[in-house]
């Protein structure tokens, strides 16, 4: 099969056909949650039933060990800081690693309740912090810990740092997944993963609207895009607003029209991806037991955004 197959010709200015893809390491047993993180020259990411963080050094191409046990961390994100925030099947929260290297608790409660095990978060530019909370990590022991659902359903949430409120800004979805804005924060994409548990449902991802102060959706959202292979799990918005998504059959790119414009052919089920490199246009890709690496023509929304406000420090 070939690595790159485009289905519109938009596809062509955002891969590079000569880039070969990869492998970089394998020997996970189901990696997610990728996250770069410039100031290490490293990409981080889970390997969740392993309950361990592993780390791939870019400058010398070693991969080893970050953390173990870690709670069974799923996704990753970076706020303003370049710190990493966290989703945590385990310890059921999100939490952010500290300048002094250790786990803080952001939040773990709603309404008094425990999340279930959020899976997958953003941040947003006013620094808020955005995170799906499905029940993967507390179904069975393999991901987590098996425990029954405290709220009863799975949400999307809004936690704002300086006020410390937590408010659930998405309850119409069955497994809320992956999520992103777009560049410019008028649209918060979510995939649904409720296919897992609902035979039928929905494979895709919606798109809803945000409200004109940005701190929650408007409306019901709409479909954005359907999976016809597996699942679309975490995904990642360039520049340009096209959408890199993880699916059963490789990486797929939408244009923020909705059109799927190609995709990167990847060997197993992607789960998760990020830009990363000194310019942000390498893609690192978790896949079922393995991470891969491939160059492309393009860099994540809100690189620009960080590089600006770093240099004003
Ligand atoms: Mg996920």
């Amino acid at each position: 099969m070939a690595d790159y197959e485009a289905f519109d010709d938009r596809f062509w200015s955002l891969v590079i056909g000569s880039a070969a893809i990869e492998q970089l390491w394998s020997g996970g047993r189901w990696v997610e949650g990728p996250v770069y993180v410039p100031a290490a020259k490293a990409v981080v990411w889970s390997d969740i039933p392993e309950d361990r963080l592993m780390r791939y050094d870019e400058t010398s191409g070693a991969v080893s060990v970050f953390e173990h046990p870690c709670g069974y961390h799923n996704g990753h994100a970076l706020d303003a800081f370049g710190r990493i925030v966290a989703c945590e099947h385990g310890g059921r929260r999100i939490s952010r690693l500290g300048f002094d290297g250790r786990w803080q608790t952001i939040v773990d409660r709603f309404e008094g309740k425990r999340l279930n095990s959020p899976n997958d978060v953003v941040v947003k530019s006013d620094g808020s912090i955005w995170f799906s909370d499905p029940s993967y990590g507390i179904d069975s022991d393999y991901e987590g810990h098996a425990a029954e659902s405290e709220i009863g359903a799975c949400h999307v949430y809004r936690h704002d740092p300086e006020s410390g409120e937590t408010t659930a800004v998405i309850t119409s979805l069955s497994r809320p997944n992956g999520l992103a804005f777009s560049p410019d924060e008028r649209i918060l994409y979510v995939s649904d993963t409720g296919a897992t548990h609902v035979s039928g449902h929905p494979r895709a991802i919606h798109a809803f609207d945000m409200t004109a102060d940005g701190r929650a959706v408007a409306g019901a959202g709409r479909p954005f895009a359907t999976a016809d292979a597996d699942l679309f799990d975490g995904f990642r918005v360039d520049t340009a607003g096209n959408i890199w998504t993880s699916c059963g059959d490789g990486v797929r790119i939408y244009a923020a029209d909705g059109t799927l414009l190609g995709r990167i052919n990847i060997p197993g089920p992607v789960s998760n991806l990020c830009f990363g490199g000194a310019k942000r246009n390498r893609l690192y890709i978790t896949a079922k037991w393995s991470l891969y690496a491939v160059y492309v023509h393009a860099t994540p929304a809100g690189w620009a955004r960080s590089s600006a406000w770093q240099g004003a420090a």
